[in-house]
């Protein structure tokens, strides 16, 4: 098997280059698979997948952003609360970007945005999810002029799970308003949020 120059170079030659045919279904499944590709053939095969297959979740990423946005009740209620509190936030405040797939998106105070990272996303519940949270952030940021070198300030900010909680109870069709979601969650919180199982039963 070859194993210098790129895959679009002929081959050293074997008994199976003789047929043109043979060589060119080889050196495609190669290319599919990445068996049988040299460390150099192995990098432009990535380069050319990434360069392929980023603008790809990019687009699908902003599609699905868009849409939340106007269809997910979450994050529309979140939208809604952070123009009551003086703070629009528009489509391109809220941007999809290749930041690779480790991190799903992040709160940018100095930009006064959201990024969402096209490739940090296993479906679109993951993404509806990030998105609130980091309206979260920008809500406290916009509200409560948070320090954000402020640990303390920070932190507060992180622990959103409460207002998550009240977020999700007041979408109960049984919920009458925002008030009752409230108060139930406030009156189950010190028992729930102290029991840990099935948690503290695994160490
Ligand atoms: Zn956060």
């Amino acid at each position: 098997m070859s194993s210098n120059g790129s895959p679009l170079s002929s081959s050293a030659p074997s008994s199976s280059a003789d047929d043109p045919l043979f060589e060119k279904w080889r050196k495609n499944l190669s290319w599919i698979t990445g068996l049988g590709l040299s460390e150099e053939e192995k990098q432009i095969r990535q380069k050319e997948r990434q360069e392929r297959i980023e603008p790809l979740l990019l687009k699908k990423c902003n599609k699905v952003k868009d849409s939340l946005m106007t269809t997910s009740p979450s994050i529309v209620f979140m939208l809604r609360h952070l123009r009551l509190s003086g703070c629009l936030v528009e489509p391109e405040h809220i941007q999809c970007v290749p930041c690779g797939n480790t991190t799903a998106g992040g709160f940018s105070p100095e930009l006064g945005g959201i990024l969402v990272c096209s490739q940090g996303f296993s479906n679109r519940k993951h993404m509806e999810n990030t998105i609130v949270h980091e309206l979260l952030h920008m809500y406290d940021h916009c509200k409560f002029k948070v320090d954000w070198g402020n640990l303390r300030h920070h932190a507060c900010s992180e622990v959103c799970v409460r207002r998550r909680a009240i977020l999700s109870v007041a979408q109960n069709p049984n919920c009458p308003d925002r008030q009752a979601a409230e108060t139930a969650v406030n009156e189950v919180w010190e028992s729930c949020f102290n029991d840990t199982r099935p948690f503290d039963e695994m160490k």
